[in-house]
């Protein structure tokens, strides 16, 4: 396994690779690797030649009063990890690399990017798919890995690429939970004993959300969810929203494919997490 720390030289290495005939996958991540990063890059060890994992806590997709600063960094570990998952390369490249002062060009995808979490944390896609789309250039990936904890961010990628006609394919990734049911996050680490407990509600909501799908009426599911929100204690709602799994736009009785999502406030620590729910269709 390299470590590479120069996008310039990273494009190098994966141009000779694409010229060998091998195929390249890319796992984004900003370090403080855990299970859920482990099961991309195992992914990506199935379906590709070469495996690259970056590590870049993006600057462009934190906002002034965000945790920009204090996020986990755990460098030695996460080569570690790398090292053990069998990746090729791990990318590392320096804020100065991928954002230097000079820097004047941001992608922005329309309307996706302004619901859910676009809605209270402005420009933070913005950042997001700009780092995203250098990385796909850079590492010359055939398919890069995505988490659906991270959902919006997800569909937005897959717009992005498909509007701009990436050659990268977007693979999604189940979300890998702890056995209470909460979604393993870098942030989690921020969590305190009692903070932790409080946490594990957000899936326990979601799946009972998710059951009541099958038989109530989506007015009658929002309002309950919103309701259990509300009583997690230290706890302070961003949103809990039913949208349409295709299009992020507020879902109705007649949408087949949905996704609930929700941020919300754990004391200091922002968490998000989703279900996707299908409604079956009706037997005649
Ligand atoms: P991050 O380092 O938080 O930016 O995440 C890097 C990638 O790992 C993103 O595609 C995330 O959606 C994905 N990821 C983070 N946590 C999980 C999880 N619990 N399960 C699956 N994927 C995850």
């Amino acid at each position: 396994m390299r470590i590479i720390k120069n996008a310039l030289q990273m494009q190098k290495i994966a141009l000779g690779h694409v010229k060998n005939g091998d195929e390249i996958g890319l796992v984004p991540t900003m370090g403080a690797l855990h299970e859920g990063h482990i099961s991309l890059i195992a992914k990506s060890e199935r379906n590709d030649d070469i495996t690259i994992v970056s590590i870049f806590v993006n600057p462009t997709q934190f906002g002034s009063n965000e945790d920009y600063l204090k996020y986990p960094k755990t460098a030695k570990k996460d080569v570690e990890i790398c090292k053990r998952n069998h990746v090729d390369y791990v990318f590392m490249p320096t804020v100065n690399d991928m954002f230097p002062a000079d820097h004047k060009t941001f992608i922005e995808v329309e309307i996706l990017q302004d619901v859910l979490c676009g809605k209270f944390r402005p420009n933070h896609f913005r950042g997001v798919v700009t780092a995203v789309v250098k990385l796909f250039n850079i590492s010359c990936a055939d398919r890069s890995y995505f988490g659906m904890k991270d959902f919006q961010q997800f569909k937005i990628i897959e717009k992005m690429t498909k509007d701009l006609n990436f050659k990268t394919k977007i693979i999604p990734c189940p979300i890998v939970r702890e056995k209470s049911g909460l979604a393993i996050s870098s942030r989690n680490s921020y969590l305190s004993v009692e903070e932790r407990k409080a946490s594990e509600n957000i899936s326990k909501i979601l799946k009972e959300a998710s059951e009541d799908f099958k038989i109530k009426d989506l007015n009658f599911i929002k309002e309950s969810v919103l309701d259990k929100f509300k009583k997690i204690p230290e706890s302070k709602l961003d949103y809990a929203e039913i949208v349409d799994f295709n299009d992020l736009s507020l879902a109705d009785g007649n949408t087949r494919k949905v996704v609930f999502a929700v941020a919300i406030w754990i004391g200091r620590t922002r968490l998000i997490d989703n279900t996707v729910m299908i409604k079956q269709a009706k037997c005649r």
